[in-house]
């Protein structure tokens, strides 16, 4: 089998409400989807969502996709560790643009097999938990949004913060309030907060007995031990997130004890091939993983979807973007059920997208 076309096509994804978190406001999302087809037919679809903390735009990824595409062209889609040797050695950072690729070849081999992607990769799990996440608002907004997640049957809800912590404590405590004790609640401060807010933070909560699952990336990303600090000093498990970005910083995190758990994006390590790997160094050390995603239409974030379903160290899911947007292009890939999101049955990905 050959790859005998490569196409990306960009598109703009408007939300449904402004999406707010301490270090960026968003009011659309570029997705640029990648199309492969192979001399026998098959179509394989993966998805590129750019992002300020890769430090890609839709600009890049068409940009830089030029050369994937001859780096590709003519070649075995089912050779993924190959082609993935040759992107990493071509074509430096672009971990998007990467992932969109990389997808797209494992929809056409989960195709090719007849297989659903999640069980192709070992499927360890039929389904995982998703928290939906509450981007920064008044407290008003932020409560009835909680209400919202809750009713319609998600058990999980993650609030941004990081811009104020008394506003911030405001926030969490009213939610907590309103969802009841039952609720799982992590909280992502997306790099705004000093050390010593982190800690005032989780403290205060424990004194007035409100309970949450984790924090994420409390301080700037470059600053490891600021993050060390924290991890060290609060008794609510730390996540790095906008930290790990490369293999190399999925290997510093454990050596180093930087963080109890780490935040794998499919659109920053650059797909699965490397998530598998940053999985293996992260359960190697005994540090859980999470996978979180990008404003990631249903083309890219079922990817994400398969890939947690694999594993038994992805432990924790993110995976909410879909919900997001007034208008998806993509249908299929994976459903939202009781809180858990369930990755397709179909072949691959088990998406169609409607361009
Ligand atoms: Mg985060």
């Amino acid at each position: 089998m050959k790859i005998v076309k490569a196409e990306a096509i960009p598109i703009e994804l408007r939300l449904k409400e402004p999406f707010v978190i301490a270090n960026e406001t968003v009011e659309h999302a570029d997705n640029v989807f990648i199309r492969l087809e192979t001399d026998t037919g098959i179509v394989g679809w993966g998805c590129s969502t750019p992002d300020t903390v890769t430090a890609e735009d839709r600009n890049t990824v068409l940009k830089n996709f030029e050369l994937a595409k001859k780096l590709i062209t003519g070649a075995d889609p089912t050779r993924i560790n190959l082609l993935n040797a040759v992107l990493e050695d071509n074509l430096k950072g672009n971990p998007s643009l990467k992932a969109g690729v990389n997808s797209a070849l494992y929809d056409i081999i989960g195709k090719k097999a007849g297989m659903p992607l999640y069980l192709l990769l070992g499927g360890y799990r039929d389904k995982i938990e998703t928290s939906v996440t509450i981007g920064l608002g008044s407290t008003d907004l932020m409560i009835e949004k909680a209400k919202q997640i809750v009713s319609q049957g998600f058990r999980c809800i993650k609030i941004k913060c990081g811009i104020n912590v008394n506003n911030d404590l405001e926030n969490i405590i009213a939610i907590r309030d309103v969802v009841g004790p039952t609720i799982k609640l992590r909280l992502d401060a997306n790099e705004g907060y000093s050390v010593e807010d982190a800690i005032s933070l989780i403290k205060t909560l424990e004194e007035r007995n409100v309970d949450v699952e984790m924090l994420e990336q409390p301080t700037k990303a470059s600053f490891l031990y600021s993050l060390k600090d924290v991890t060290v000093q609060c008794p609510v498990p730390i996540m790095a997130d906008e930290t790990a970005l490369t293999l190399r910083d999925s290997i510093k995190l454990v050596k180093h004890e930087i963080a109890d758990m780490i935040n794998i994006k499919l659109m920053k390590i650059g797909g699965i091939t490397n998530a598998i790997k940053a999985n293996a160094i992260a359960e190697s050390a005994d540090v859980a993983v999470m996978v979180g995603c990008m404003n990631e239409s249903m083309g890219a974030m079922s990817a994400g979807v398969h890939f947690a379903c694999a594993f038994k160290n992805v432990q924790y899911a993110d995976l909410d973007s879909a919900l997001d947007f007034e208008h998806d292009v993509v249908t299929g890939g994976a459903k939202y059920e009781d809180g858990y999101v369930i990755p397709s049955n179909e072949p691959g990905l088990g998406v169609t997208v409607k361009l």
